[in-house]
C-alpha cells in the first residue's frame, strides 16, 4: 500500500522558458509581469510579443469568480488551468498572453482585503450573488 507515492510517476511538467506562450500558464510562471493592487482589482502590465506593452485590470468580481473556478464573461479557460482575459493588444490585436490560476485570485483577493480595497462581507457577496445567478 505504501509503496505507492501519489504523484510519484507523474513526469514533470515541461516548463519552457519561450516566454508567456509556452510551457506552463499562470501569473507566477511569468515572473517579468509586472501586478499592481488598484482600486478596481488586480492590474497587470504585460509586454507583447509585439513589443507593445499593455495594461489589464481584472476587476473585484472576477477576480472572486476565477477564484471560485467560474469563467467571467470576456474570459475563456485555457487547458493549462488558468482563466486569460479575452483582451487583444492595442497595437497588433493578438490576444493577451497571461492567465490567472484560481488560487492566484484568492491569495490576489485576500491581498486586495489587506489593502482595504475591498471588504471580506464585498468579496461574500460577490460570490452569493454569482452562486444565485448559476442556479
Ligand atoms: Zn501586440
Amino acid at each position: 500500500m505504501n509503496k505507492y507515492e501519489p504523484f510519484s510517476d507523474v513526469p514533470e511538467y515541461e516548463r519552457t522558458p519561450e516566454g508567456i506562450f509556452g510551457g506552463d500558464a499562470g501569473l507566477k510562471h511569468f515572473n517579468s509581469v509586472p501586478t499592481r493592487l488598484v482600486a478596481e482589482g488586480l492590474a497587470v502590465r504585460f509586454t507583447c510579443l509585439c513589443g507593445n506593452s499593455n495594461s489589464v485590470t481584472t476587476t473585484w468580481p472576477e477576480l472572486v469568480l476565477i477564484a471560485q473556478q467560474r469563467i467571467p464573461q470576456g474570459w475563456r479557460y485555457d487547458e493549462r488551468g488558468v482563466a486569460q482575459p479575452l483582451v487583444p493588444c492595442r497595437a497588433c490585436g493578438r490576444a493577451v498572453g497571461f492567465g490567472l490560476t484560481p488560487d492566484e485570485c484568492k491569495r490576489t483577493i485576500e491581498q486586495g482585503i489587506s489593502a482595504q480595497y475591498i471588504s471580506a462581507a464585498q468579496v461574500q457577496a460577490i460570490a452569493q450573488a454569482v452562486g444565485s445567478v448559476r442556479r
